[in-house]
């Protein structure tokens, strides 16, 4: 029996593979060329190929009978069933239904590649209104550009209500209460567990998110010359104030990557721990075009090495840090283990690569990187210091907060869609980031976060990333480099291959972070350095 499972599981590897790498391009020419339509169909059509695979009732029959056997695989083989057994589940659904989705997700996806809001007479981009939110001292130009970045909103919810509707349906008919609860089982993820972090760290960071949020608002108020006592939220520099916004700190960091090489600074990082990216920068898309996507990703197109990056660089410390976080990503890609199987070949997780991104994303606003690595002299970088670490706390405080709102809200989208979603939006907005909903306001603005239509049932791996990126920090600084250290040492990177990269997909997440740093993801590790 145990014969029968290895080869059928290395059949559907070699089928599944060359339909991965097919889908993988795919979607990198549609995000680089926007609005065409050919390659919108083109991309449904391969789409549709790969799952087809995923749908068949026979095979999933047989995957589940084996699943429940006790047939005394080896370790890859292990693996492998449990995870393509949880590939084949959610797609146990009527072909036309399968299609139906594929072909709603990519259009909401293409509206938001390609949407320019209005603004002021004016088609403008994402980051023109992010500029203008970075910049503008005029509370009302400020408010109105605000108010632009959620007409996307209002084109996005009927749509994506009529997704979630038939989402949940078909995870009703294969067993689950809702879509949510189904896709935290494939995700490895219990539910509750995740719920009942959330509220420790609610707790936990009340008071440090609070006071940090009070000198932040005063001094954002006096710089636009506000008198009253609201915290609108288009006093913040990004849309749903999930970053900290560096123009209100009294240093900006920005000053110092506005004459930068962003590209060369991302490779100089990653070549002082040990970590060649020159090919992977080789194959990136990195500049603003018109047309094209104006998000940033990292894909890995074949688990063989051709992994790209996209992103708009502009010369900010957004950019600086979303680069670092992008080729986080892909040198996790690269650097898995040939030997492993083509599933295998992959993160062990969402949340451990999301870990490794944000690991690196987090340097830009690091004391010794900023003298190591962006060139900053001793003086330079004291003058910075407090306020680079200062607002890299704020950040982490800010985006928590925002994360429990947005994942909070998204299990009530799932459980109960007929409720008042603009309203409960906006309760959630109040309770967990403090901030003052406008008045009389009742639109779908929580629809304009594109998470919610595009990467469904994600949003909680960022917080769980942050937990780990923290806990592998802390182990580097204690078992690998035995300092306070992280950047110039290429023990890092030997910690990271060999632990991290390597072991792809064949353990389970909580698995792999025990075999590298000796616990469980451990909330305690990301308090310590950000909230207390
Ligand atoms: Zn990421």
């Amino acid at each position: 029996m145990s014969a029968e499972v290895t080869s059928y599981l290395r059949q559907h590897q070699k089928t599944i593979a060359p339909l991965h790498k097919d889908y993988s391009l795919r979607f990198w020419d549609l995000s680089l060329a926007g609005n065409n339509r050919e390659f919108e169909k083109a991309l449904v059509e391969s789409k549709e190929r790969y799952l087809k695979v995923y749908n068949n009732r026979g095979e999933f029959r047989q995957l589940r009978e084996w699943k429940h056997a006790d047939l005394q695989l080896d370790e890859f083989d292990d693996r492998l069933l449990k995870l393509v057994h949880d590939a084949f589940l959610p797609n146990q659904i009527d072909e036309h239904v399968l299609r139906e989705i594929v072909e709603r997700e990519t259009q909401i996806e293409n509206l938001f590649n390609t949407f320019r809001a209005n603004f002021d007479g004016d088609n403008v981009s994402d980051n023109q209104l992010r500029d203008i939110l970075r910049d503008e001292t005029d509370i009302n130009r400020r408010r109105r550009a605000w108010e632009a970045s959620k007409q996307i909103g209002h084109e996005i919810a009927p749509q994506l209500l009529e997704l979630v509707a038939i989402r949940n349906r078909e995870a009703r008919n294969l067993g689950y209460a809702d879509y949510y609860a189904m896709m935290f089982e494939l995700q490895e993820i219990d539910e509750q567990w995740v719920f009942s972090l959330f509220d420790r760290l609610e707790q936990l960071s009340d008071a440090a998110f609070t006071a940090m949020k009070a000198e932040l608002d005063s001094a954002l108020k006096e710089k636009y010359g506000i008198t009253d006592g609201e915290s609108y939220p288009w006093l913040y520099s990004d849309p749903f104030f999930q970053e900290f916004p560096s123009a209100g700190a009294s240093e900006s960091l920005d000053d110092v990557f506005k004459d930068a090489n962003i590209e060369a600074l991302t490779r100089s990082h990653y070549e002082s721990i040990g970590l060649d990216i020159v090919d992977l920068l080789g194959r990136a898309d990195l500049y603003e075009r018109e047309g094209k996507s104006q998000h940033a990703f990292c894909m890995d197109v074949d688990h063989e090495g051709d992994v790209r990056v996209l992103c708009n660089i502009r010369k900010n410390e957004r950019w600086m840090s979303t680069m670092l976080h992008e080729f986080g990503h892909a040198v996790y890609d690269k650097y898995n283990d040939r030997i492993l199987p083509f599933l295998l070949r992959t993160p062990a997780h969402t949340l451990t690569t999301e870990a490794i991104a944000m690991l690196n994303g987090r340097m830009s606003k690091n004391t010794e990187w900023l003298i190591k690595i962006a060139g900053l002299s001793s003086g330079e970088a004291q003058r910075v210091s407090a306020a680079a670490f200062k607002s890299l706390r704020s950040e982490m405080l800010i985006f928590l907060r925002w994360a429990i709102t947005l994942v909070r809200f998204e299990r009530e989208l799932y459980r109960n869609a007929g409720q008042n979603l603009n309203e409960l939006w906006w309760e959630f907005v109040a309770r967990f980031q403090k901030v003052t909903p406008p008045p009389d306001r009742s639109r779908s603005d929580w629809a304009s976060k594109n998470h919610l239509a595009t990467s469904p049932v994600y949003y909680q791996n960022y917080v769980l990333g942050e937990l780990m990126a923290s806990q592998l920090l802390q182990h580097i600084h204690k078992q690998v480099v035995k300092s306070e250290s992280y950047v110039g040492d290429r023990a890092v990177g030997g910690f990271l291959v060999g632990k991290v990269f390597k072991p792809g997909a064949l353990y389970d997440w909580n698995t792999m972070l025990r075999k590298a740093t000796g616990e469980d993801l451990n909330p305690t590790h990301f308090i310590a350095q950000f909230v207390k």
